[in-house]
């Protein structure tokens, strides 16, 4: 199941605490009006500091006082929503004994799980590594900037609509204008440190015209919004064969991006690594680097390496020695000047699993090491390296982005690495070994015939169905 996820915590005077697009699709019913009920306080705070104290800041003592006050209002349509806020609305609801319990069991999960708040985390002046989060853009993609400063973020992701419908309500001219402005107040180049993430729906290797069409729509809306925004990368996953002749897959996407390229000015086209293998492209660099090969503008390609993708696919990144021979052959095949950005992620599945289950920076079977170690490759200066890690406590992302540069200029035998390292990793020591169990098993049941078939239909009809619930991708969802 995807993880619900929450962005940056809530700034004193800044806007709304924000809620990742991806909890929608995935939340229990109880978690969604617990979501509900957060976003209300959050706007009844906003109404209270606007009223009372204009451009005030907010205690976090007033902060947790107005959540308990909210919790107690029965939602009615009195109170004021923005456009482009979740759809799941339970005000809407004529049940008015659903609605109690629902009040009920919101009271009773606040009560014991209130809302953590946390003061902003300040981000790392002068790092020449930039490190941040994928971020929401609920109610606004200019509230993207507001919570990956929240979390100290020097560079960040988000999702440009969502990346779970086809079709989404054009983006406002007046949304767009204040991201370009709070990329400037930010100091951020939007041209170079921010990078989307493509809907999960959209397969450019699809070879059914009228899915194809889809396909393409979806993708060139999105790299529209980017424009709009004055954002120059755009990341997406390559696609799927859907068993079909791979040659022939690769040369599809390819020809997408052409027509993508001459249909748009300058935003770079960004191919993601993939964990899974069989009919999913984009496992070993060879794909990557025929989908380029194809490229007719080759300044709108690039490719973001995905670590724990990486790992899954059995390029082991664990140590100097080989962080340096996997680097040397994506330099050989892909060519380092087509790298733009990096998704920094522990993974949960051993090497070669061909498993997308992102895992916390140092607790998963990458290790702190792998991390220290790609932190000093100074090749990566400058380039956005987003977290996609799974995030319980709002202050999750804001500790590992502080951890990650801790480790620029950090030797390997630094004892205070050494401890941290360690401690990490015992974290996650279970479910490492739950997970290797789990891997063995799998080999043995493999062992004597080759892959089913099955498993790949599955995951071919995920691609067509426009859902991405095959195993390969359960942990992407950022
Ligand atoms: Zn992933
Ligand atoms: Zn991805």
């Amino acid at each position: 199941m995807p993880r619900p996820q929450r962005a940056a915590a809530a700034k004193a005077k800044s806007k709304p605490i924000d809620f990742p697009e991806s909890s929608e699709a995935s939340s229990s019913d109880e978690a969604a009006k617990t979501k509900v009920v957060e976003h209300k306080s959050v706007q009844v705070r906003e109404t209270i500091t606007a009223k009372e104290k204009p451009n005030s800041s907010v205690t976090v003592t007033k902060l947790e006082k107005t959540v308990k006050t909210t919790v107690k209002l029965k939602p009615k349509a009195g109170v004021k929503r923005k456009a482009g806020e979740d759809n799941d609305n339970d005000s809407n609801s004529d049940n008015e004994g659903q609605k109690s319990t629902i009040q009920k069991k919101v009271r009773a999960s606040t009560k014991k799980n209130p809302p953590t708040m946390i003061p902003a985390v300040a981000r790392t002046v002068g790092m020449k590594m930039l490190v941040g989060a994928h971020v929401s853009m609920a109610k606004g993609v200019q509230n993207a900037i507001t919570n990956s400063n929240n979390i100290g973020g020097n560079a960040f992701a988000l999702f440009l609509k969502s990346q779970r419908k086809w079709a989404s309500p054009d983006m406002k001219e007046s949304d767009a204008v204040a991201f370009r402005e709070a990329c400037k107040e930010s100091r951020f180049d939007p041209k170079r440190h921010i990078l989307p993430h493509g809907s999960y729906l959209i397969n450019l290797a699809q070879s059914d015209k009228e899915k194809a069409k889809q396909a393409y729509d979806c993708f060139i809306d999105d790299l529209k919004r980017c424009e709009r925004l004055g954002i120059g990368l755009y990341n997406f996953h390559p696609g799927s064969t859907l068993g079909l002749p791979r040659s022939e897959a690769l040369a599809r996407i390819a020809a997408h991006l052409n027509r993508a390229h001459k249909e748009t000015r300058f935003v770079k086209t960004v191919l993601e690594n993939m964990a899974g293998q069989g009919n999913i492209i984009g496992a070993n660099f060879e794909d990557l680097r025929d989908i380029i090969a194809d490229v007719m503008d080759k300044d709108r390609v690039g490719v973001c390496l995905d670590t724990c993708h990486l790992f899954a696919a059995g390029h082991d990144i664990r140590t100097q020695a080989s962080y340096d021979t996997v680097m040397a052959n994506f330099d050989r095949i892909v060519g380092r000047e087509y790298l733009v950005a990096l998704h920094l992620n522990d993974s949960k599945a051993p090497l070669g699993s061909n498993r997308d289950l992102h895992q916390n920076i140092g607790v998963g079977f990458l290790g702190l090491e792998a991390f220290r170690v790609l932190m000093n490759d100074k090749k990566l200066e400058g380039l956005p390296m987003v977290l996609e890690t799974p995030m319980k406590v709002e202050s999750t992302w804001a500790e590992e982005i502080k951890l990650l540069e801790s480790l620029v200029g950090t030797p390997g035998n630094d004892p205070d690495f050494l401890v941290k390292a360690a401690k990490l990793s015992a974290k996650g020591e279970e479910e490492r070994k739950a997970a290797e169990a789990a891997e063995k098993k799998k080999a043995i049941k493999k062992a004597p015939k080759p892959r089913k078939k099955g498993g790949k239909k599955q995951s071919e009809e995920s691609w067509e169905d426009g859902n991405t619930e095959d195993e390969a991708e359960h942990s992407c969802e950022h």
